[in-house]
């Protein structure tokens, strides 16, 4: 078997820090750090592009020189070799989110919370490897992945590669909080932005049971909102007095998917929530969240981070009884440049995914 797989993968990379109105990607081939019998490769299927993919390769979060980029962390793909101690088997269709890796020993990782690990996460790009070929991960804009089998999570039949992929990083960093945190019947929840990942809030929350409010700035996702089953809309360009007049109070969570700078958290969202409620962030804006006063009086203001294989694999579950379908536009991998572009513009709705 691993005799068809290459010594070198090849992967759209970003040869040096990208110009996010001028993206450039270059097939380049890598080769992969040393195989252990804790690994898996992958054959891709399908990968989808995140908004992190972009901030990475434009530096985004801060300098960094470990360029050429392979990005990509929505990855579904085909297991062509297990490592004895990897729990797959080859010709398993897996899926591999955002965490590439994590140290399995801390507190954190025992009590599959390895979103939180304290010692070693490890994107599934750009993390440590310890290798000296290849000292940090790459991604899934490529045709192989290699990683820990523990962060590959079985993909159940019935959804498409392709489908199935934005769930591994959008979906699971909604779903985590909305099911951790009670999401359910007799909640009324809002998720604020509807694009990648507030879509999906939309979906799973609704599928949780909760009576859903999805939050906007313009009436643009009105309709989509309505189609993706939410109960009801708020148009926050209606200024935080008239939006109030209707619901001041009457929320018991408000998921937020914005990384959007100086956001109206006290004039607005946190008197939106009863008291008791909960805001919490998943997107977070590059200045942190607005100072809080007596505004966050009764509230829990809290973040969320991805989810853990775990977690993974209880979206799935979800995910199919409830029929969730992230809504997509697939694009050839050989086209990830034009398709980076295109996300970064804005015109994805609501995810774009490259397909090998
Ligand atoms: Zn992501
Ligand atoms: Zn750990």
């Amino acid at each position: 078997m691993s005799a068809t797989i290459p010594a070198q993968f090849t992967g759209q990379a970003a040869l040096k820090k990208q110009d996010p109105k001028n993206f450039d990607l270059h097939e380049t081939k890598y080769t992969p750090r040393a195989f252990t019998e804790e690994d898996v490769i992958i054959k891709i299927d399908a990968c989808g592009v995140c908004g992190t993919d972009l901030h990475v390769m434009t530096c985004g979060w801060g300098e960094h020189d470990q360029f050429p980029a392979i990005t990509g962390h929505e990855i579904v793909g085909h297991v062509v070799r297990a490592g004895k101690n990897s729990t797959h088997a080859v010709g398993d269709r897996v899926g591999v989110g955002a965490q590439g890796a994590s140290c399995g020993e801390c507190v954190n990782c025992k009590n599959h919370e390895e979103p939180y690990c304290i010692k070693g996460w490890v994107g599934t790009y750009q993390g440590p490897t310890g290798d000296a070929v290849q000292p940090y991960t790459q991604g899934g804009y490529a045709d192989y992945y290699q990683g820990p089998g523990h962060f590959a999570v079985k993909i159940p039949d019935g959804i498409p590669s392709e489908v199935a992929a934005p769930l591994l990083c959008a979906g699971v960093t909604v779903y985590a909080p909305l099911s951790y945190y009670g999401a359910k019947a007799g909640k009324k929840v809002g998720i604020i932005g509807i694009g990648g990942l507030g879509h999906l809030g939309v979906q799973f929350a609704k599928a949780l049971g909760a009576e859903v409010y999805a939050i906007s700035h313009s009436d643009r996702k009105r309709a989509d909102a309505a189609t993706l089953g939410a109960t009801g809309f708020i148009n926050t360009h209606d200024g935080a007095e008239k939006v109030l007049a209707e619901h001041a109070a009457s929320f018991d969570m408000i998921l937020s998917t914005s990384d959007q700078d100086d956001m109206p958290l006290n004039d607005l969202y946190l008197p939106l929530l009863k008291a008791r409620g909960q805001f919490i962030s998943v997107g977070l804006p590059n200045d942190g969240l607005p100072r809080m006063g007596w505004s966050l009086l009764g509230k829990t203001v809290t973040g969320s981070l991805i989810g853990s294989p775990k977690e993974i694999e209880d979206m799935f579950k979800l995910a199919v009884e409830s029929n969730i379908r992230p809504w997509i536009e697939t694009r050839p991998m050989s086209e990830a440049t034009q398709t980076v572009n295109d996300m970064y513009a804005g015109k994805a709705k609501f995810r774009y995914v490259l397909v090998n």
